[in-house]
């Protein structure tokens, strides 16, 4: 049920998000394992945008089916008509790699047409660039693991509400499925809270001075960061959102090839290869954003590397790119001219 540790923790959290309640979970996916488990039964629909954190769908596509709940997976960046038994509608923003922003209140006004549930994946804001319960979001979901911990050393997850009823409902699942969180743990978490703010800030401002500089650079054909102006969604991100945060992906031409691209990761210094975010070193991974998605105008044998940021300086970041592009031999790369450009 909790310790005085966790219920500090709850507690604050609350504070961040202008939440009334939160359930601790030992991580940001049993977090989301647990909403599910929570509100969905058999014949009920789970909405899944295509660019959500990739572990959210495989949970419904490896378990949920098997319980009769069905998926459906949608393209957060196109106006949507949920089907009929949509009883819980996820929203993330930006999609977890490709830094698409969505036009919130369309997909919330079109949840609350079909009597849908509402939960926001809210880590990459840290509930500090987005308030979710303001704009009428249900739930709010955050991989304490990223932002909050900043330490990298921890994995917890947070599930925050402010109706009671639904509180209720998630509270039973927390307890029946037995997801307590350790106390050491915990403190952790409380331990990372007072830097938040100003971690989150430092993020941000290397990340968007890095985000334009790669811009410059021809080898990458596009650069993903919601605070770009040519990044999908940007619009809404402007409206929407008082922050960035410390992701940005770049996509390279087709013609520079997986092997000049791995070839490039694997040259980063500073950067080390790693899945998570928010800590204090910075992280790259590849992927090929065409295998990711069912929706999108993805080109076979694109590739995409997407960087997370952490507290190094620009500078020694900047440096960095630079020698491992050059130890792939693409710094002088030129993309080639395309029909219409
Ligand atoms: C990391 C992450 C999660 C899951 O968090 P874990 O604690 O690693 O399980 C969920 N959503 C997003 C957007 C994440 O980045």
């Amino acid at each position: 049920m909790g310790t005085p540790t966790t219920v500090e923790l709850q507690r604050k959290l609350c504070e961040i998000e202008q939440a009334r309640y939160c359930l601790l979970a030992p991580s940001g996916l049993a977090a989301i394992s647990m909403t599910d488990l929570a509100l969905l039964q058999v014949g009920d629909v789970v909405a899944i945008p295509d660019n959500a954190y990739a572990p959210n769908r495989e949970l419904a596509h490896g378990l949920l089916t098997r319980l009769g709940i069905d998926y459906w997976v949608y393209d957060p960046m196109r106006p949507v008509v949920f089907p009929e038994r949509t009883r819980l509608v996820w929203l993330e923003a930006p999609g977890s790699v490709t830094l698409e922003m969505p036009d919130l209140p369309a997909l919330i006004q079109a949840a609350k047409a079909v009597g849908a549930w509402t939960a926001i994946d809210n880590t990459w804001s840290a509930g500090l660039a987005y308030q979710p319960f303001s704009h009428g979001i249900d739930i709010s979901l955050q991989a304490l693991t990223k932002y909050q911990s900043g330490g990298a050393d921890v994995l917890m997850g947070a599930v925050l509400t402010q109706d009671h009823d639904l509180h209720l409902k998630l509270k039973y699942a927390h307890m029946r499925l037995g997801l307590g969180v350790g106390a050491d743990d915990a403190w952790l978490v409380l331990r990372g809270l007072p830097t938040l703010r100003l971690r989150y800030e430092q993020h941000d401002r290397v990340t968007r001075a890095l985000a334009q500089w790669m811009k410059t650079l021809p080898v990458f054909e596009q650069v993903l960061h919601p605070a770009l102006p040519d990044s999908p969604g940007h619009e809404y991100w402007q409206r929407d959102f008082s922050a960035a945060g410390g992701l940005v992906s770049v996509v390279f031409a087709a013609e520079v090839g997986q092997a000049r691209v791995d070839g490039f990761v694997d040259a980063l210094q500073v950067f080390r290869i790693g899945y998570s975010w928010g800590g204090p070193v910075s992280l790259a991974l590849p992927y090929d954003p065409a295998t990711l998605r069912r929706h999108g105008a993805w080109q076979p044998g694109q590739s995409l590397v997407r960087f997370c940021i952490g507290l190094e300086s620009f500078e020694d970041l900047r440096a960095d790119i630079e020698q491992a592009l050059e130890s792939a031999g693409l710094s002088r790369f030129s993309p080639p001219l395309r029909s219409g450009t």
